[in-house]
């Protein structure tokens, strides 16, 4: 393999600026930089970042565009396959997926492929989204439950299609975590409302404030004419580690703590006084994205000292990597292979300290990392005044009201078949979080895109077999 050029950065907001104000930290690329980065793809005659990608977006031939100056080429080979593009190529693990299989990567750094992707949607996104002509009605109608990327994806694709689709949203604004839990920092909000109103474009009804399992259970969405449902209603459920202290004034859910500032928009005091406790000394336990967007969420909003906590080592934590890098250079403190076991009161109930234990790594465990395996004796307390549990969340079950038929698995995750979302109900699919536990974006936008297909093809012959177990392998 010939010379290649080095990889080309993205410009940022200098650490020191950042920590003082919610603005997008990842600047994007300049025309310059996209082309030349745009040079760096090899064209493969089998491209292998195609197949990394859960949606398979045409990588190379949006790139081949964006190299010829045929930007609008460039937008329609990316979104043909993709209707969220601006979000994927801000938040996507593109390390672990289509940059894993850039054939370059394998003696130089992958072409930045997210970088690119997010400019081309940025350069559609300043020219005004063109809306594809609708297809012909097939006269069918489907439910989508939950405006997250999966219900968004399933609903647009579905709508393409020719469906009438209705998507039903519980909150009173669309887009699921990346609306109510990804920092503006990360995600601005006017780049998931331009996506989402593309998907509306698309001929999607969108239904807000409506709670389905409250408003409407799934047998009478199916009972009043919809014939079929899509659940995608993700993973909203926070968990909590069971140590004493957990119910001290103090502590938050990352949930609760990031829909305060981001959905409810306490980061914009005054403008809006959403009332979000912000106290000197904070810690956050775990060491996802999740929890990197609340510790540095916590030192946007004015903290002194923002303390991370997490059970295993750096090399295990979940978060990207990016975005680890990122809170470290804003002065977060990392305790790796360190755990809470106790939240410690003052005698009016607020928060004052954590007890600490060190961890060591053991056997692997299911997940094949090594165990993290307590230090009898290691035992240390340090001062702090709020906590941000960030372990993982799981399905809210409110979406199961009266539903026995649909069978969950024991961490409340919905069982349905990988290739197409169907659940042991018939004429309802899932995908996303509400199936996988928390995940991916896109992730969850692949399961969102499969069950679409899956529909359509039921839909035109709805007398096939509904459910056969997967084979063992
Ligand atoms: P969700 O995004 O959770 O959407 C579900 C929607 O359903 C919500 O809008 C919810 O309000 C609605 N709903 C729930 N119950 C009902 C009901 N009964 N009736 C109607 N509507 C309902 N992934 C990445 O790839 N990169 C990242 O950088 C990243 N960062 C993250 C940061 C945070 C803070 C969090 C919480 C997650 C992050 N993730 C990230 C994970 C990713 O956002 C999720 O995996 C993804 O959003 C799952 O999509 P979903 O559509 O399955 O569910």
């Amino acid at each position: 393999m010939a010379k290649v050029a080095p990889r080309n950065e993205m410009p940022r907001q200098p650490a020191e600026e950042r920590i003082h104000n919610f603005d997008e930290v990842a600047l994007g690329y300049s025309a310059e930089r996209a082309a030349a980065e745009a040079e760096r793809c090899l064209q493969c005659k089998k491209p292998t970042c195609i197949d990394g990608c859960p949606v398979n977006v045409r990588i190379p031939e949006f790139i081949l565009c964006l190299k010829q100056g045929d930007m609008w080429g460039a937008v329609e080979a990316l979104k043909d396959l993709n209707n969220l593009p601006a979000i994927c190529g801000r938040v996507c693990p593109q390390e672990s997926q289509c940059e894993l299989t850039c054939v370059l990567g394998k003696k130089f750094e992958p072409v930045a492929i997210g970088r690119l992707e997010r400019y081309v949607a940025d350069w559609e996104m300043e020219q005004g989204v063109r809306t594809p002509p609708r297809a012909p009605s097939s006269g069918r109608r489907v439910a989508v439950i939950g405006a997250g990327p999966a219900g968004l994806t399933c609903a647009g694709d579905l709508a393409k299609m020719g469906h009438e689709v209705t998507l039903f949203e519980s909150l009173h604004a669309p887009g699921g975590v990346l609306i109510y839990g990804i920092p503006e920092f990360r995600l601005p909000k006017s780049v998931v409302s331009t996506e989402v109103k593309y998907v509306e474009s698309l001929g999607v009804e969108l239904k807000l404030n409506s709670v389905i399992g409250k408003l409407y259970t799934l047998d009478e969405l199916l009972g009043d004419g919809y014939d079929a449902v899509f659940m995608g209603t993700g993973a909203g459920l926070p968990q909590w580690m069971h140590i004493p202290g957990e119910n001290l004034n103090g502590v938050y859910s990352a949930n609760e703590f990031l829909t305060r500032t981001n959905l409810m928009k306490a980061y914009r005091f005054p403008e809006y006084d959403t009332p979000v406790m912000i106290k000197p000394r904070v810690v956050v336990v775990g060491a996802g994205n999740v929890a990197m967007d609340s510790a540095r969420s916590a030192l946007r909003l004015g903290a002194e000292e923002v303390h991370l906590v997490y059970r295993r080592s750096e090399e295990q934590a979940p978060a990207r990597r990016e975005e680890l890098e990122n809170a470290k250079e804003e002065g977060v403190i990392f305790h790796w292979l360190t755990n809470p076991v106790e939240i410690l009161g003052t005698d009016n109930m607020w928060v004052r300290g954590m007890r600490l234990q060190a961890q060591e790594l053991g056997e692997p465990d299911s997940s094949g990392r090594p165990r993290p395996v307590p230090v009898p004796g290691s035992e240390y307390d340090m001062n702090t005044d709020m906590v941000v549990m960030a372990i993982g969340t799981r399905p809210n079950p409110m979406v199961f009201t009266d539903q026995p038929d649909l069978e969950r698995t024991r961490r409340g995750t919905v069982v349905a078949i990988e290739e197409s979302g169907r659940t042991k109900k018939p004429r309802v699919w899932a995908g996303g979080d509400i199936v996988t536990g928390a995940a991916t974006v896109i992730s969850a936008m692949g399961a969102g895109k499969r069950a679409a297909g899956d529909i359509d093809a039921f839909l035109k012959d709805s007398d096939q077999e509904w459910w056969a177990e997967p084979e063992q392998e």
